[in-house]
C-alpha cells in the first residue's frame, strides 16, 4: 500500500534540498523512503561513497547527470537509489504503471549485477516488477515479460530489437534512463544502437550517464542524451 503521507514529506524534503550546499554522509540521513533505507541497511551499507554523496541528491532532484568515477567507487547505488525513489514518489511502481525506468549496461554480466543490486535494495518493500532483457532467452519469452516491467535492465542491442519489433512494448511512461559504463558502451561499438534507442524514448525524462573514464566520445554522447546536466566527477586521492 502506498504511504501518501510519507510521499508528501519526501516531496517537501526534496524540494528543499540543495545539492550544491547540502551534503550527506550516511544513507540514513537522505530524504528517501523507509523501504529503501531498510534495503540499504539490510545490505550493511551505512556511509555513502564520494560519487554517491555527490550524485544521489541531484538524482533525487530529477537532474540529468554525467557522473565519472573509477571502477569500484559505488556508481551502481548512485543511480539505483534515485531510480527506486523517483519512481516510488511518482507512484510509477506496480502492475499498471508501465515501464518507468530503463537501465542500459554494456554487457550481460554487468546487467545481471545491476539487477541483483536493484533487487537486494528494493524488492522487499517496493513492489515493482523489474526484469533483465539481455538476450539468451527466446525473444517471445522476453516480450511477454517486458510488458509488465516497471524497470528494465538491458543491453543495447537486445532492447533495441524489442523497441523495433515488439508491438505492444510501450515506453510512453518512461521517465528515467540510465546509461551505465558509458565508456564501455561506446568502446564496444554501441553508439548507433544507443542513438536509436534514445529516438524511441520520451524526450521529457531524466537521464543519468555514468562512466569510469571521461572521454571525448562520452561527452559527445552526453551532449546527445542529456539536458543541462550536472557534471560530477570524483578523483580519489592516491
Ligand atoms: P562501480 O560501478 O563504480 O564500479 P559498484 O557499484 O559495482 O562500483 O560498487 C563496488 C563495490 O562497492 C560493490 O561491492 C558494492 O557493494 C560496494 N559499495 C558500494 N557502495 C558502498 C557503500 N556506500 N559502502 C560500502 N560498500 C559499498
Ligand atoms: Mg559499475
Amino acid at each position: 500500500k502506498t504511504d501518501h503521507t510519507q510521499i508528501e514529506k519526501l516531496e517537501k524534503a526534496i524540494n528543499e534540498l540543495d545539492p550544491k550546499e547540502d551534503s550527506f554522509k550516511d544513507f540514513a540521513d537522505l530524504p528517501i523512503s523507509d523501504i529503501t533505507k531498510e534495503g540499504i541497511k539490510a545490505n550493511h551499507y551505512s556511509v555513502l561513497t564520494d560519487i554517491q554523496a555527490k550524485a544521489i541528491p541531484y538524482g533525487l532532484k530529477g537532474s540529468d547527470i554525467l557522473g565519472a568515477a573509477k571502477t569500484g567507487s559505488g556508481k551502481t547505488l548512485a543511480f539505483v537509489i534515485p531510480v527506486l525513489e523517483n519512481l516510488y514518489r511518482a507512484q510509477c511502481i506496480g502492475k499498471d504503471a508501465g515501464l518507468g525506468a530503463m537501465i542500459i549496461s554494456p554487457t550481460r554480466e554487468l546487467a545481471i549485477q545491476i539487477f541483483e543490486v536493484l533487487y537486494r535494495i528494493g524488492r522487499k518493500g517496493h513492489l515493482f516488477a523489474a526484469g533483465l532483457v539481455i538476450g539468451g532467452k527466446h525473444l517471445r519469452e522476453e516480450q511477454d515479460a517486458l510488458v509488465r516491467m516497471n524497470i528494465v535492465v538491458c543491453t543495447p542491442g537486445r532492447i533495441l530489437q524489442h523497441l523495433s519489433q515488439t508491438v505492444n512494448f510501450n515506453v510512453d511512461n518512461l521517465r528515467m534512463l540510465v546509461l551505465d559504463e558509458a565508456d564501455r558502451i561506446l568502446d564496444m561499438g554501441f553508439q548507433r544502437d544507443v542513438d536509436a534507442i534514445i529516438d524511441y524514448l520520451p524526450k521529457e525524462r531524466q537521464t543519468m550517464l555514468f562512466s569510469a573514464t571521461q572521454t571525448k566520445r562520452v561527452s559527445d554522447l552526453a551532449r546527445l542524451s542529456l539536458q543541462d546536466p550536472e557534471y560530477i566527477s570524483v578523483h580519489e586521492a592516491a
